[in-house]
Order: C-alpha cells, then sequence, then structure tokens
C-alpha cells in the first residue's frame, strides 16, 4: 500500500520510502520518550553566546543578527511583540551556568537552576578534550567560555521568523563547504563496482545497503544525480545529502510547528510544506538518506552502550542511571531493526582514504563553526546539536571500526545527548512530510 501519493518523489520509491516511514513508527515512541521523559537526554550544554562568528563580522548587519531576522517578515510592527522574529528566537527556561574547573566537585553539585528535579550530575560533564576523530567542533572547545546548560524541551526548534539576508549567508556558506578539491578525492568508479545504472544511482544502492537494493532514492530531477552524472565522487554527493538533509528536516520542523500571525495559533503549514519540500522531491529523499544515515549509527553505538561500562546516566541516582540506560537501548535496538540500512563501508576505502576522510572532517567541523553565524538564539541551539548530532553519527560510523575495543572513542555526553536529540529531530520530520502528504492528498480528494 503506497503511502506517498501519484505524483510520487520518486516514481518506484514507494517502498523504500516505506520502509523507513515503517521503521520511523517504531522508533519515534522509543526516541520521544527518550528525549523527552529523561533529564540527561533533555538538557544540553553548549557554548550559545559568548562565540562569536569566526567567519565574517556579524556586526557589520550582513548577516543573521536580530536585525536581519525582523527584516524578513512583512509589516513586523503590524504583528504583535510576542509573535516577532526577534520574541520568537528568544531561549526560554532557566540558563545553568557551567560551574567551571574551580568549582568541580561531585560533592558540590550546582542545583537549582536547572529546573525542579533535576540534578547537576544528570547534565554535568568532566572531559573537556578534544579528539582528533571529531567531526564537529566540541561545545566545551573554548577554554575560558564554559557554556550554559539548555532545556531542550523548553526550547522547541519550530518557527522563529528567523530568515533573509542572515539565513541565507549561513546556509550560503555552509553549501559553499561541499565545494572539495576534485582531484583529491575518488571518482565514483573508484568504488569498484560494475553497475548497469548510472553512477549516482550505482553508488547510492550500495551505500543505502538493504533500502535500496530494490528501490532508488534519487529522483531522476535530483540535482545530486546530476552531480553524479558529472562523475563526482561519492564521500563529495555523501557530504552535500547530509547538509541539504539536515536543511530539510530544519524545513520540516518550522512548517509542521508554524506560528499563524493572524490567529496567533501554532499549527501546521501546508504552503510552507509544499514550496520548500514537496516540490523539491531531491530534499525529502536528502532526508530520508539522513534518517537511514543516522538510523545505522545508532544501531551501530548500541552493542558499545550496552558493552561499556563507561556510560553512567546519572551516576547520583542508579534507578535513573538504569532507567535512563534502558530507554537508550530500546532506541538501539529498534533502529538496528533494518539491517544494513546503510554501508559505510564503502567510503573512504581507496588509498588516499585517510587524507580525504580528514578533508570530509574538516569540512563539517567548519559547517559546525558556522552555527556561530546564526543570528536566532533558538535556531543557534538547534543547529548546534543538530550538527554535533550528524559530527557523532560520522565518528561513530567511519571512527569505530577496525580497532581493539580500548581503542574505540568514548562518546561524550554532549556527543550522545546531540546523536539523539537530532534522531528525534529526524523522525518527527519524517513523521511531519508524512502527514503533510496525507494533507495534500486529502486535499486533491476534496477537489
Ligand atoms: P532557506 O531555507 O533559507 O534556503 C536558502 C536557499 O537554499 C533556498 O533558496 C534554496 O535555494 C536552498 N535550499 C533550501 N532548502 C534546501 C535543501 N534542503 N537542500 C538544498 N538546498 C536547499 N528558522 C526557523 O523558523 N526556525 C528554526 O529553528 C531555524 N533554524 C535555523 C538553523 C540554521 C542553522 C539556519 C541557517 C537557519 C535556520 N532558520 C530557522 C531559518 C530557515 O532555515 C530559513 O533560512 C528561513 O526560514 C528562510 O527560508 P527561505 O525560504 O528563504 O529559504
Amino acid at each position: 500500500d503506497c503511502t506517498i501519493s501519484p505524483r510520487a518523489i520518486v516514481d518506484d520509491a514507494c517502498v523504500s520510502y516505506d520502509t523507513l516511514d515503517r521503521l520511523n513508527t517504531q522508533v519515534k515512541p522509543a526516541v520521544d520518550d527518550l528525549t523527552r521523559t529523561t533529564d540527561f537526554f533533555s538538557h544540553y550544554r553548549l557554548n550559545l553566546f559568548n562565540k562569536r562568528c569566526p567567519f565574517w563580522d556579524d556586526e557589520a548587519g550582513m548577516c543573521g543578527n536580530i536585525a536581519c531576522a525582523v527584516e524578513t517578515l512583512d509589516n513586523e510592527e503590524d504583528i504583535p511583540e510576542a509573535w516577532r522574529a526577534s520574541e520568537l528566537g528568544k531561549l526560554e527556561g532557566p540558563l545553568a551556568k557551567h560551574p567551571g574547573r574551580s568549582a568541580r566537585s561531585k560533592t558540590t553539585p550546582l542545583r537549582g537552576e536547572l529546573g525542579d528535579d533535576v540534578g547537576e550530575s544528570c547534565v554535568y560533564e568532566y572531559d573537556d578534550e578534544c579528539d582528533e576523530r571529531d567531526y564537529c567542533v566540541p561545545e566545551d572547545e573554548s577554554a575560558s567560555a564554559k557554556g550554559d546548560y539548555v532545556s531542550l524541551l523548553r526550547n522547541p526548534e519550530r518557527f522563529t521568523g528567523y530568515g533573509g539576508e542572515g539565513a541565507k549567508q549561513v546556509w550560503d556558506a555552509i553549501y559553499r563547504e561541499n565545494c572539495f578539491q576534485r582531484s583529491s578525492f575518488p571518482r565514483s568508479a573508484d568504488v569498484g563496482v560494475s553497475s548497469p545504472l548510472g553512477p549516482a544511482e550505482h553508488d547510492f544502492r550500495q551505500v543505502l545497503g538493504a533500502v535500496s537494493q530494490h528501490q532508488r532514492l534519487t529522483h531522476p530531477d535530483d540535482p545530486t544525480a546530476g552531480i553524479a552524472a558529472d562523475d563526482e565522487c561519492l564521500e563529495k554527493r555523501v557530504f552535500y545529502r547530509v547538509v541539504s538533509g539536515m536543511h530539510a528536516s530544519i524545513s520540516a520542523h518550522l512548517c509542521w510547528d508554524f506560528l499563524n500571525q493572524t490567529t496567533g495559533q501554532w499549527q501546521p503549514n501546508l504552503a510552507c510544506y509544499e514550496s520548500r519540500l514537496h516540490t523539491h522531491p531531491d530534499r525529502i529523499s536528502n532526508l530520508y538518506f539522513n534518517y537511514a544515515l543516522v538510523t545505522r549509527a545508532v544501531a551501530k553505538l548500541g552493542p558499545h552502550l550496552e558493552s561499556s561500562g563507561d556510560y553512567k546516566f546519572c551516576t547520583e541516582d542508579p534507578r535513573e542511571d538504569a532507567a535512563t540506560r534502558a530507554k537508550v537501548l530500546e532506541v538501539t535496538q529498534r533502529a538496528a531493526s533494518v539491517p544494513q540500512i546503510f554501508n559505510e563501508g564503502l567510503m573512504f576505502v581507496n588509498g588516499e582514504g585517510p587524507s580525504l576522510k580528514e578533508d570530509f572532517r574538516n569540512r563539517f567541523r567548519n559547517v559546525s563553526r558556522l552555527m556561530d553565524c546564526v543570528g536566532c538564539d533558538k535556531c543557534r541551539l538547534w543547529g548546534k546539536v543538530q550538527t554535533a548530532g550528524y559530527g557523532t553519527a560520522l565518528k561513530v560510523l567511519f571512527e569505530f571500526d577496525g580497532l581493539e575495543a580500548d581503542d574505540v572513542p568514548s562518546l561524550k555526553r554532549t556527543e550522545l545527548v546531540a546523536l539523539f536529540n537530532t534522531y528525534a529531530r529526524l523522525s518527527e520530520s519524517i513523521n511531519a512530510t508524512g502527514q503533510f502528504r496525507h494533507m495534500l492528498a486529502e486535499g486533491e480528494e476534496e477537489e
């Protein structure tokens, strides 16, 4: 039973999208439960205010400061103050400061600022070290400013009104990171399997493994397929798809949780979905691609979490620790229910592998640095969570293989929280696009 309309995103994509849609009905309740009901996964520590945009002068009004954001709404002054972009983009709820190195002691936790029942031990992190295997800039990199704790529940990712030149400049800069040196990358032919399909189809069928053995996720009009027709390499396309899929996911959330500025109601905005996603099948395809990629990373992490005694979720309360652990493992087990969803083993395998990986990693780190150029607090918060989440997924996919158990990098608390919240966000996007498709189909039937 095809859940995608006859004007399908991809003519023969029903089953492969459908496989992921069905998986998501299993994953979503578990990942929502994890990220919404545990202290550990609903609070994030990050340096939200103290870093300057490292790429351009954000004081010059060129990029996404609040003033840029306000310009994007028509007749901003006609809108009640509470609904203006500057207000919608603000963070809510208590912000707790990191206690800093001197105050670090398990016996003197900083309490009382994160919400009634949230002990600092649940959100506290001791390890500030950088790891060369990171795909994003660790939130705690800056030694002087230790960052703030933020409630992700109190600050849902949704429409903020942020846009205009400031947001465009950030997105443009993110996509420019995709300009790899052609010569330093293997061409798709180098992956080494001959196929009657074009290079893009061939590569993605391989990388997406079981999901795409029967169907392809790329559309003939997909710009990424166009890139592949030019014989671009697999790694570059994967990079592009991750970024575009993240962009698509953000668009899905802001369209799904949109403020109707006439009624003041938060509700789905079908026109927003149609213009940003439905009419761009490549973006939807990239969203599903990211879902497959992050699902694979979460599934791969499962056994490490199970076997490792390193992961303590709230050490002062063993019962809560055990409950959180059980919820994480529930998510990883459900994610593992579709085997071979993404075959990371095909990437970075040629002779240049390590240097390609480094280039890929550096570019992804730049994307994470660009989040400091986002001029809306809430958008910056979720931009940072999600780039850190994808960075963690890439680390799990590409840095965990072929190592002795002791050498596998252990993940920081912020990485784990970012990974599972990014998974929850993707799960929500897949669900929202499905609901939007139903709304469109119902509208067509009525006509
Ligand atoms: P944009 O979404 O700004 O897109 C710019 C251009 O990129 C488009 O014209 C198109 O050519 C191309 N493009 C669009 N989508 C894709 C895609 N998936 N793949 C490839 N190319 C694409 N706004 C909120 O309301 N809430 C938020 O939480 C929020 N978070 C943000 C986080 C970040 C990191 C950034 C940079 C922006 C965020 N924004 C958020 C702003 C939002 O993403 C849009 O920039 C804004 O709504 C203006 O949209 P737009 O229609 O001008 O196109």
